[in-house]
């Protein structure tokens, strides 16, 4: 039988964190306070959007939408981040990823302290990981070995696959896993587009880790027997269901996977919210960090 992993448990607990930590404030001190800042209207972040905004309210976190005007690039961008950076008032800034050009991401987020930029996507964060040491890690790989960590999946000195090596997603995920300190010591294989040999990769895997918006890439016929899928990637298809309407659905082939696979998280409902969690938990943690005067 193949267990659904899903995301709601883990979420729950981590919101149980959250609240706590909110209640423990020193008095006076202000609610956290997220602003989130993306492209507009246009925006596909925009989905992502709405459920920060209402995971915020949920808690007692102030959340900012800060969406840029239609006329606006990467000068005004930069403006804007920095202006966030040095307002007291708000302790965590997400930015949207990635950006079309004529926008430089890294150079955008750049203009955030560490502590302030809440998913841990800058070079600085990024750096602060690899050496073990992170401030801010991005919350979709907390999201993931928090779900491993919460069933008891075998991470520790097991080998595991990451699918995708991207630099929000798949390779901080490689990091935390592979990583000592803060780390799971696992031994970790990072499969991408230019992987000779996806199945003969994953043949060894006791928990695969796909981060790749493929819809389906993942079968009986990729994942050995017995192993456990966290579910990281998102896609929207086609609904054969409802003509005319799509669906959110993630790597793995669940149908393919359902007897086989020893467990699946699912999509939607796995990773996805277990990551708002870890966001909002983030905006916390700036809070404390800028309180004390920044660092871990
Ligand atoms: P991305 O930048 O497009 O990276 C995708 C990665 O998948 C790349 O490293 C790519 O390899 C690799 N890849 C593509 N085809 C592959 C194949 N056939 N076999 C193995 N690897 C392959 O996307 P991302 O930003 O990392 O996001 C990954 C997925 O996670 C997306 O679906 C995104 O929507 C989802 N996501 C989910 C959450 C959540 O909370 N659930 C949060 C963030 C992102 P190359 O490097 O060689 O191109």
């Amino acid at each position: 039988m193949t267990i659904r992993l899903e995301g709601k448990p883990v979420a729950e607990a981590i919101d149980d964190g959250t609240r706590e930590a909110i209640r423990a404030l020193p008095a006076g001190e202000s609610s956290p306070c997220l602003a989130s800042v993306h492209r507009g209207v246009d925006s596909p972040f925009r989905y992502y959007l709405k459920r920060q905004a209402k995971a915020a309210a949920a808690l007692g976190i102030a959340f900012r939408d800060e969406p840029l005007g239609p006329g606006e690039g990467p000068a005004q961008l930069l403006e804007r981040l920095r202006a966030l950076d040095r307002d007291p008032t708000v302790h965590a800034v997400l930015l949207e990823h990635p950006l079309p050009a004529p926008f430089d991401f890294y150079r955008a987020v750049a203009a955030l302290r560490p502590e302030k930029d809440v998913d841990g996507v800058g070079t600085a964060n990024l750096g602060r990981l690899v050496a073990q040491a992170p401030v801010q890690v991005p919350a979709v790989a907390l999201a993931a070995v928090e779900i491993a960590r919460h069933y008891r999946l075998p991470i520790s000195g097991e080998p595991v696959a990451v699918l995708g090596r991207s630099e929000t997603v798949g390779l901080p995920l490689a990091l935390l896993l592979a990583g000592k300190g803060i780390g799971f010591n696992a031994t970790v294989t990072v499969v991408h587009s230019k992987s000779r040999d996806l199945r003969q990769a994953l043949s060894s895997a006791r928990t695969i880790f796909s981060c790749v918006g493929r819809a389906g890439l993942l079968t009986r016929a990729m994942v050995p027997e017995g192993a456990f899928v966290v579910d990281v990637g998102v896609s929207t298809v086609p609904d054969p269901a409802r003509p005319g309407s799509s669906k959110t659905v993630g790597d793995a082939d669940y149908a393919s996977l359902d007897g086989w696979a020893a467990g699946v998280t699912p999509v939607p409902g796995g990773v996805g919210p277990v990551t708002v969690a870890k966001l909002m938990a983030s905006t916390v943690l700036a809070q404390r960090l800028l309180r004390s005067g920044g660092g871990p």
